[in-house]
């Protein structure tokens, strides 16, 4: 049976809208609404959807770089909401993120071997002396040259700059990552790197990882489930083979059509969804892909379709499943 490293438990995160004078709440954009998934050890997990479906705020809110509204992430037996500053501040370093854009996070000014090992520094994980060796032991790992160590962000390319935003995550020696976008702003080629290097660090280091992505042709490389989300809930999540052979639901099946296939002789019917994503702030009623659900029937409109599982280990929420 396999262990749980994190388990998300009816996550809620809603930012509230204020309105008036007096700045009353007046509502909330309900990012993340009540979704549960558990991540195993050495596992990877990818969570896909468009963007603003709440993909990236669970990943935040899982780091407790945001607040929760409610629900739980228990980490290795803690939960991390509940934890005082104390106890947050030690386990942060077995919990990182790789950003989408790596070097939006570097200062400019400072070298990138000093940005890469102020955190050692700063949680006390290495001495001050030592801390060169371990930077440049780890831009080595993750395919850079000791001689980058003194140059700055802007003499990076993309793909260099996300290998360093990879440093970062791993010079912490961590159990989690939370890789949100790693190569979506990457040249397909340069993807396959990242993807490549991504992949056998999890090897080597036995990583656990949420890879957040809006492509799924980019999660099929990397994950072993995969998680669909729309407008803040959980639509369907079965393994990458399961989700590639037998997708359930009607924007699991319109995301796929999309993603290409290699052998030239086969063709997908490419499903193009109406319209754009609806607002989180005021979800349609009943099943919330309604709006654009080319199957959608009177029922759709009104009732919520059950999240449950259907074969074994695969989740969907459609009246139609
Ligand atoms: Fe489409 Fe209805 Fe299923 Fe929702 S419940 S995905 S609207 S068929």
């Amino acid at each position: 049976m396999a262990e749980a490293l994190i388990e998300i438990q009816n996550l809620k995160k809603y930012f509230p809208i204020t309105g008036g004078v007096f700045k009353r709440v007046v509502g909330n954009v309900r990012a993340v609404d009540d979704v549960s998934f558990q991540i195993n050890k050495g596992e990877s997990f990818g969570l896909v959807g468009e963007s603003g479906c709440g993909k990236s705020t669970i990943g935040r809110t899982i780091l407790r770089l945001l607040d929760k509204t409610d629900g739980k992430v228990v980490f290795k037996g803690e939960d991390i909401h509940s934890l005082d500053k104390t106890k947050l501040r030690s386990i942060r370093p077995k919990m990182q993120i790789v950003f989408q854009d790596p070097f939006s996070s570097l200062n400019p000014r400072i070298k990138v071997g000093e940005a890469i090992g102020e955190a050692l520094i700063d949680h006390g994980l290495c001495s001050r002396s030592e801390v060169k060796n371990r930077v440049i032991e780890t831009l080595k790992i993750c395919g850079l040259a000791a001689y980058h160590y003194d140059r700055f962000p802007h003499e990076f390319s993309g793909g260099q700059r996300q290998r360093i935003g990879i440093a970062r995550a791993l010079i912490m020696n961590p159990d989690f990552i939370v890789a949100d976008e790693p190569v979506s702003a990457l040249d397909v080629s340069i993807q396959a790197q990242i993807i490549n290097l991504l992949s056998d660090l999890q090897q080597e280091k036995q990583l656990t990882y949420l890879f957040i992505s809006h492509d799924l042709s980019v999660v099929e490389h990397l994950c072993d489930r995969i998680g669909v989300m729309y407008l803040g809930s959980m639509v369907e999540m079965a393994s990458k083979e399961e989700m590639f052979r037998n997708p359930l639901h009607p924007y699991t099946k319109a995301l796929l059509s999309a993603v290409p296939i290699p052998d030239p002789t086969l063709r997908r019917e490419r499903i193009v969804l109406k319209g754009d994503i609806p607002s989180p702030a005021n979800p349609p009623s009943g099943c919330k892909f309604h709006t654009r659900c080319p199957l959608a029937t009177d029922i759709c409109k009104k009732e919520t379709p059950e999240y449950r599982e259907v074969e074994k280990q695969h989740f969907v929420a459609c009246h139609l499943v």
